[in-house]
């Protein structure tokens, strides 16, 4: 039996096709966009407004499909986490961090990530694979679904397992269909994409027409340092990703994040501070200091919270916007720097967890 294809995922072009396919004109489409992913129907029966001809005509070659939840893990703070399992054994984590003033899902855009930065679960973990966009806009759809009962608004952040500019055009698609007002109706500046910088994709991301919120994930103040936590320098510059971040089109008074994970004794001392303040000194940035949130594989220690403190004090003396990201769901292995692949039975795989 041939499987049916599945419907989610599918942009507004793939679902015209689809319809084109089915000799029905291209308004069918955007009704059908409208149902999968504005009001989100897990089923064709839901669609009453396709008429029952055309329900059955896709019924028997479509399917709506969302990525199966696994398992749930709950926080002491509310923190959600949650593993889905994809085909081909692969499994990906989600978490969802409820806020005060709104809600907050971090998606994976990779079964792993092949980047190996030293200080990441993620990382050390491994790679399968790169998600597809029904898998990437599945998580999101999934925790909505879930946790529709909080009235708030939402936060979409990208910055799960895996390097989403590594897996570009599907990432592209799935955020194009997130912040479509159509869509799921996110608004780009509740969108950030995190990356650590893949020049040529970055440069594609730029010229697209609707774009998210971007962070850079920086960790070091200068090339020898970056290297040794983040084997990518040695392909993709410190200086080069700073200056095309910097190119980044954001709303007037709109900065771009730069990510920097404090590990006690490596990149956390006054000295480095001053180095990174004299790196984004002037630009349109702001920094995110991240305590390590250790683990067992992690080969690095949490630093001091006068260290933290003493960081921050001499970016803020230099006039550069920080602030301090308080762990979220550290209990639960769901904080950054702690997402990693499971195996099939769902224990950690591999040797090495995301710090974004
Ligand atoms: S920090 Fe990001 S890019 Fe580096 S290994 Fe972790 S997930 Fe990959």
């Amino acid at each position: 039996m041939t499987r049916k294809r599945n419907l989610f995922g599918l942009d507004r072009a793939g679902l015209e096709r689809v319809m084109a396919e089915l000799g029905e004109p291209a308004y069918r489409a955007r009704q059908l966009y409208v149902w999968l992913y504005r009001r989100r129907a897990r089923s064709l029966e839901a669609m009453t407004d396709l008429g029952k001809g055309l329900r059955s005509r896709l019924e028997s070659q479509f399917e709506i499909c969302w990525p199966a939840v696994a398992s749930r893990e709950h926080s002491r703070d509310g923190t959600i986490k949650y593993l889905f399992r994809l085909d081909g054994e692969a499994t990906i984590e989600s978490v969802f961090i409820p806020e005060e003033r709104r809600r907050t899902i971090c998606i994976s855009t990779q079964a792993g990530c092949p980047l190996r930065c030293a200080f990441c679960l993620t990382g050390i973990a491994g790679y399968k694979r790169n998600l597809e966009p029904w898998e990437i806009l599945g998580q999101v759809a999934a925790v909505m679904d879930e946790t529709a009962r909080l009235e708030k608004p939402w936060n979409v952040v990208v910055m799960g397992m895996g390097e989403p500019l590594l897996n570009y055009e599907a990432t592209v698609r799935a955020l194009r269909i997130l912040m479509d007002p159509e869509g799921f109706a996110i608004a780009p500046k509740k969108l950030t994409l995190s990356t650590v910088g893949i020049l040529p994709a970055l440069e594609k991301l730029m010229a697209e027409p609707v774009r998210p919120n971007l962070a850079i994930s920086l960790h070091a103040p200068e090339p020898g340092l970056r290297r040794r936590l983040m084997p990518i320098e040695g392909k993709y510059r410190l200086d080069d990703v700073i200056a095309a971040a910097q190119r980044y089109p954001i709303p007037r008074g709109g900065r771009v994040t730069y990510e920097y994970v404090l590990l006690k004794d490596v990149n956390d001392s006054p000295a480095h501070a001053r180095q990174l303040a004299r790196l984004l000194g002037g630009s349109r940035a702001k920094v995110n200091l991240i305590p390590l949130n250790p683990a067992a594989e992690i080969p690095f220690g949490a630093p001091a919270p006068e260290a933290v403190d003493a960081f921050a004090g001499v970016l803020a003396a230099a006039h550069v916007t920080v602030s301090v990201r308080r762990p979220r769901g550290q209990d639960i292995l769901a904080a950054c720097g702690q997402l990693h692949l499971r195996d099939a039975t769902g224990g950690a795989s591999g040797s090495r967890a995301s710090a974004r």
